[in-house]
């Protein structure tokens, strides 16, 4: 395995809320979540993202898997931290300073135990608004405002942004690095390669089995080139709508 696989979470759903009434494809149940966990512990190594901040991928992270979580859910911390905890497995978790404390997200005072607890803390944008949508300017403040909150608040450092949407060009990832960060991640359902800069992270849906979490990280072509080809058909008919 020669190349560095990102994992993308996003809300997770405990047993009771049940994922039958959920419309929300990227909401994973704590039971699925759990399972996903057993199998990282078991046959891969989870690595904490941070330690790329300040350059392109290592060798000595291919082969291993980067765990990511955006919007700053409060499920972050009621189902997936202690989960993580106490597997002793490292995550990122991209947050909105804008949302926090807001009904359904994170607050401070969990933020900063899950910080002080060896989890990371990157920016997802002040507001949740797609980056490649604003102009020069916005775009300085939305990555600017967040790191700043996030550094006052937790008092560590915000290495890490994801942006909202995976929408992203290279003059906004150039962007994040000039307003500090070290790392920029998009949800481009790639794998990475050594000397990499940009990472890109592979969507992990409600009904991602064992199996296909098990294929990406592995990088399985079947999985990344039916992903793929499943974008596209979903493409088309935004394609025609458009014009
Ligand atoms: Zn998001």
């Amino acid at each position: 395995m020669d190349k560095f696989v990102v994992i993308m979470y996003h809300k997770l759903l405990s047993s009771g809320e049940g994922t039958r009434i959920n419309h929300d494809k990227y909401a994973v149940s704590d039971r699925t979540f759990k399972r996903h966990l057993e199998t990282i512990a078991g046959k891969y190594k989870a690595v904490p993202l941070e330690g790329l901040a300040s350059g392109p991928v290592e060798k000595d992270y291919l082969g291993h898997v980067g765990i990511t979580f955006d919007d700053g859910n409060a499920s972050d911390y009621e189902i997936a931290y202690p989960l993580l905890e106490e597997r002793r497995i490292p995550a990122t978790f991209f947050i909105n300073t804008a949302n926090i404390g807001k009904e359904g997200y994170l607050d401070w005072s969990r933020i900063r135990k899950m910080s002080r607890c060896g989890m990371a803390i990157g920016s997802h944008g002040h507001e949740h608004i797609r980056l490649t949508s604003m102009d020069r300017q916005k775009v300085k403040h939305q990555l600017s405002v967040s790191k700043r909150i996030i550094e006052d608040k937790v008092g560590a450092e915000a290495k890490s942004i994801s942006s909202p949407y995976g929408a992203w060009n290279p003059d906004i990832a150039q962007a994040a690095f000039d307003a500090g960060y070290g790392l920029f991640c998009t949800s481009g359902n790639r794998p990475n390669r050594f000397g990499d800069t940009i990472l890109h992270r592979c969507a992990i849906y409600g009904n991602t089995s064992d199996r296909t979490l098990s294929g990406l990280i592995e990088t399985r072509n079947s999985i990344f080139l039916w992903r793929a080809f499943r974008g596209a058909l979903i493409s088309i008919p935004k394609t025609i709508l458009r014009k």
